[in-house]
């Protein structure tokens, strides 16, 4: 979780800190890295009209994708 706030938007790439938002409620492997705009803009964000998630034609999962292998490289690297 914590880890998670600390990437990029995996939408936009914007660097951190990150809002970290659940894909199912009380699920806390699934949470995506995302902007504030990503996450919550009314019109940029998934809570909103979610057109930068259609510009960089993302979805939940495509997200979550990115964040878990950010994560990943993050690990790696210690
Ligand atoms: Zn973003
Ligand atoms: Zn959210």
């Amino acid at each position: 979780m914590d880890a998670v706030k600390l990437l990029p938007c995996s939408v936009c790439r914007r660097p951190g800190p990150s809002d970290a938002h659940h894909i199912n409620q009380g699920q806390h492997f699934t949470t995506v890295a995302l902007c504030k705009d990503c996450h919550q803009g009314s019109k940029s964000g998934w809570h909103g009209e979610k057109i930068m998630w259609r510009i960089h034609k993302m979805d939940e999962l495509a997200a979550l994708n990115v964040t878990l292998s950010q994560l990943q490289l993050k690990e790696a690297a210690r």
